[in-house]
């Protein structure tokens, strides 16, 4: 597999995946969903709460804060020395103590406060709960690493997609050059260049066709290649959108040996 990466803006990274197939694309996709790991919010015990909103609601709040995950620091429970009972190497401790005075108070993931200065949440903006005057909160959240198979909150992806690879082509003795597929082309990866139609952009087409149905029998033809893939990685923000292509291909390179072994001790 050959990894060319088209662009990186902030979470998202866009890649060319070249010489696979799809069934291999989608393992990719999928060790990405669920099996690389990242820092979740896991257990909380709540001291005081005396806002509107019930304890179980509050947890489950807690728990879908990304944050920000250290895979070098930390062990996933089941493979740390403590046997999952939880310790410094597999759990970190949050807290969250916020009281409203005489005005109402929105309190919001940066409020939480992380016994480890890197393992924070990924965004300060992410409200939990609004107090009234006088209603107090205080938490304490146990955050540890797990994988999105187990539970959707420690999946370190918002979406990944791929599509094929588009391939168009203008067949410039059967083109009238009425330009109309210049007009419906959503994504305007046709132009009218020294009085032909061609090309720009060709990635960004989605393959919708429009412009072969307002067009000459023929004189544009829309395929895809068969063995690449453009994919569309973006974080959630418990880890760089190119870590988590790394650390997934290298993780599905070990699920795949691992199965090679199995079968050839059969
Ligand atoms: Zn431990």
């Amino acid at each position: 597999m050959e990894i060319t990466i088209i662009r990186k803006q902030g979470n998202v990274i866009h890649f060319l995946a070249e010489g696979i197939d799809v069934a291999f694309a989608n393992a990719l996709r999928r060790t990405m969903l669920t099996r690389l790991p990242a820092m979740a919010v896991d257990e909380v015990l709540v001291v005081e709460n005396t806002s509107v909103m019930y304890d179980e609601m509050l947890a489950h709040r807690l728990g879908l804060v990304p944050l920000v995950t250290d895979l070098e620091s930390y062990n996933l429970p089941e493979d740390c020395d403590c046997d999952g009972r939880g310790c410094a190497l597999c759990q970190v401790t949050l807290t969250l103590e916020k009281e409203a005075e005489e005005e109402e108070l929105l309190v919001c993931s940066g409020d939480m406060v992380s016994q480890d200065p890197k393992v924070v949440p990924a965004s300060n903006d992410i409200p939990l709960v609004k107090l009234a005057p006088h209603q107090r909160l205080i938490i304490e959240a146990y955050a540890r690493l797990g994988k999105g198979v187990e539970n959707a909150k420690f999946q370190p992806v918002s979406t990944v997609s791929y599509k094929y690879v588009p391939i168009v082509q203008v067949d410039k003795d059967k083109c009238n050059n009425c330009g109309d597929c210049v007009e419906v082309c959503p994504k305007n990866i046709l132009l009218v260049e020294n009085d032909t139609i061609s090309t720009q952009n060709t990635l960004d087409c989605s393959l919708c066709e429009a412009c072969v149905e307002v067009c000459e029998p023929g004189a544009i033809v829309i395929d895809s290649k068969s063995d690449s893939f453009l994919f569309r990685v973006e974080s959630s923000g418990a880890l760089a959108p190119e870590t988590i292509v790394e650390k997934s291909a290298e993780l599905l390179k070990e699920r795949i040996r691992l199965a090679l072994d199995y079968a050839n001790s059969l």
